[in-house]
């Protein structure tokens, strides 16, 4: 049987308020045996914990986005950090930096992401990381603050080979969205270089459906065109990837399958 794990969906956004339940009866019905469900800032990361806790293949992660780190109080991080100590919390994230969108400056996204770094250090919890044009700074705040030691994944990987390597010497796995299937894709020339034991996969839904799906909500159950897309350009059967995926995953984020 072919089993997965999409390590990144945001279950919680509107855009599944009308079917949330069968959206995740679909996934389950493609053999994704876990969901991690996703927060961005306070009010979606408690959403994603009521999520976890309704449903038993759902687990949370929690954290403020860079681009919501303008409005983060110093009060949301110790809320944050008590959400992250429930056992169904298995990540910190997503969190980083984005210098491509400008909801909050450089130096607020760093502090943010720094202080987010020391929660994962303080619950013994992997990082999501979101890292979009702040290749630079996400790594050097990454080294910094010795991330590498809990680990966790580059989701949505935007970098190129070069940085690939440093990421992986850090100790992070990496995770590829829908867009790998996208005409043209960078991504789809580098998965070649992620070892197999530090890939995840991940929808990013309600974004970036994959093809044939491409421009449609996205939805956990489509990891399905991702997956089979990556084992082509690896050259592995869907199958191993998915099983080998899964335990990567279980692993990381400390799942039981
Ligand atoms: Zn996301």
């Amino acid at each position: 049987m072919t089993i997965f794990i999409d390590t990144h969906t945001h279950l919680d956004f509107e855009n599944y308020n009308e079917d949330r339940e069968k959206v995740i009866q679909r996934a389950l019905g493609k053999n994704v045996v876990a969901l991690i469900t996703i927060g961005t800032n306070l009010e979606t990361s408690r959403r994603a914990v009521e999520l976890a806790e309704k449903y038993t293949p759902v687990y949370a992660a929690v954290g403020i986005h860079p681009n919501d780190s303008a409005a983060c109080s110093d009060e949301d991080l110790v809320q944050i950090e008590k959400l992250a100590a429930n056992p169904k919390v298995v990540a910190i994230g997503e969190v980083g930096l984005d210098y491509y969108r400008d909801h909050a400056s450089p130096i607020r996204q760093q502090e943010v992401f720094s202080e987010q770094i020391a929660i994962a250090h303080k619950l013994k919890k992997p990082l999501i990381i979101h890292n979009r044009d702040a290749h630079e700074d996400t790594l050097e705040l990454v080294c910094e603050y010795n991330a590498g030691q809990v680990g966790g994944v580059f989701h949505s990987f935007s970098g190129d080979e070069a940085y690939l390597e440093k990421i992986l010497l850090e100790n992070f796995h990496i995770s590829f969205t829908g867009n790998l299937t996208y005409k043209n894709s960078v991504s789809a020339a580098l998965i070649g270089q992620v070892p197999l034991d530090r890939l995840l996969l991940e929808t990013d839904s309600p974004f970036l459906a994959p093809v044939p799906m491409r421009g449609k909500r996205n939805e956990p159950a489509f990891i399905v065109y991702t997956a089979a897309k990556i084992a082509g350009l690896i050259g592995i059967d869907v199958e191993t990837l998915g099983r080998v995926t899964t335990e990567n995953a279980a692993r990381l984020f400390k799942i039981e399958i």
